[in-house]
């Protein structure tokens, strides 16, 4: 332990003794974390910045926003909570619900067993009636509205529906969810009924796929796996049959119908909400998105990227439709050519605008306010009907109607004060 101690110790003052210096008494676990850490945020800034084409002092906040990453120990951090949460070890995001886990590989049908599940396409209600040789048809459907999840079952004896199921699932779950979760209904009834011959149709190819599929691996496709072997094997016909959606077929139209009711009409406690890994991931991403947002907005540096993006996730959007140059990025972070800047770094004697001693060239000065730049402003102004003024740049850069005037003028301005501190 103390051997390990000692290198770590060793490493960091070497690497920076000021930076490291109160964190070494806390003992060499929180040590080493702290070390971790700051590695990853050195490299993910120099990453972002080489994405972006920045200077190398920009902040690591005005890089990765720019660059569209989320933060690198976030997203380390949502792929241990999600391998938490996939061992069972953590119930984020799922509270008191289950998690939908794949069937175990080796609990998986064996390929041979799955002839039994082809199915038929029909393309409209003629072929249906053609293939409707069985004692019982049962159609399923899956349904999603306005965040609400159901699945329906309709059960027809010759020209009429004997019953029909409403089935509610979790907000969480998917439409594919409840296409499943319909069609395992249905083997359900199947496994019950006295009857010998059933057809069962579902308008989601996607489903009837996986059922057929070596490589699905779905709880529910198991399930219903098992359930069709076993009345196969106890002397009854199961045909599955792919009809294509709102071609006039009643059954089907009947059944989209019940799901859609079940969706929003039924009140019950849900007859299946595991959770899918896929809203686990979305969650975990979403609450990752809000602390980066956090950060980037509480932070102390990104101080110039903020008055164009004052949030990091509603710029992505608008950074996803600009093409960022060099000289772009220098606007957006105020890192560049400008005298303030370069004075900062000792490139330049005096931070000062040529406007007036007494006020820094910065890149916000230079945009705003500073009298040199008056008429093209004012030219600016007039052509957009728009104010350019610190609260007012980002609306400027957000609204597709000034934006690339905006950014045009901007980098007029920037292109001169570079040419100018260049020559000096
Ligand atoms: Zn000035």
């Amino acid at each position: 332990m103390n051997k390990l101690l000692n290198l770590a110790q060793s490493n960091l003052l070497e690497m920076d003794k000021l930076h490291y210096a109160g964190v070494l008494s806390f003992g060499h676990k929180k040590l080493l974390v702290f070390e971790i850490l700051d590695t990853t945020d050195r490299v993910q800034r120099g990453f972002a910045q080489k994405i972006v084409r920045a200077y190398r002092t920009v902040s690591l906040n005005a890089a990765v926003a720019l660059a569209g990453l989320l933060p690198l120990d976030l997203r380390v951090q949502e792929a241990a909570l999600l391998y938490e949460v996939k061992k069972g070890h953590s119930q984020r995001v799922l509270r008191d619900r289950d998690l939908e886990r794949p069937t175990k590989y080796e609990e998986a049908e064996h390929p041979a067993h799955l002839e039994g599940l082809q199915f038929d396409c029909l393309t409209d209600g003629d072929e249906v009636a053609q293939r409707a040789t069985v004692d019982v048809r049962i159609y399923t459907d899956g349904s999603k509205i306005d965040g609400r999840v159901g699945a329906a079952l309709s059960i027809w004896d010759g020209a009429a529906e004997t019953s029909c199921r409403k089935l509610k699932l979790g907000n969480f779950c998917t439409v594919y969810q409840a296409e499943l979760y319909a069609l395992y209904e249905a083997v359900k009834f199947v496994v019950r009924s006295p009857s010998r011959r059933f057809g069962i149709y579902s308008d989601s190819r996607s489903a009837l796929e996986s059922l057929r599929s070596i490589d699905s691996l779905h709880p529910l496709v198991g399930e219903i796996r098992r359930m069709v072997k076993g009345c196969v094997e106890a002397g009854k016909e199961v045909r599955l049959n792919w009809i294509k959606a709102h071609v006039g077929v009643e059954g089907n139209e009947r059944a989209d119908q019940l799901a859609k009711q079940a969706a929003v009409g039924v009140k019950t406690k849900p007859h299946y909400d595991k959770v899918p890994v896929s809203f686990v991931k979305r969650q975990l991403r979403l609450d990752s998105l809000d602390e980066w947002n956090r950060r980037y907005k509480e932070g102390v540096t990104a101080s110039t990227t903020r008055v164009f993006f004052p949030d990091a996730i509603s710029a992505y959007p608008v950074l996803r439709k600009l093409e960022l140059d060099p000289v772009l990025v220098q606007v957006l972070t105020g890192h560049g050519g400008f005298a303030e800047y370069l004075h900062r770094f000792k490139c330049k004697t005096s931070p000062s605008c040529i406007c007036d001693p007494a006020r820094g060239e910065s890149v916000l000065h230079a945009i705003v306010e500073c009298p040199v730049f008056g008429r093209k402003r004012v030219e600016f102004e007039t052509a957009t009907k728009e104010k350019i003024s610190l609260e007012n740049i980002k609306n400027l850069i957000r609204n597709k109607e000034s934006r690339t005037k905006f950014i045009e003028y901007c980098k007029e301005i920037a292109n001169k004060i570079i040419e100018r501190n260049k020559t000096k």
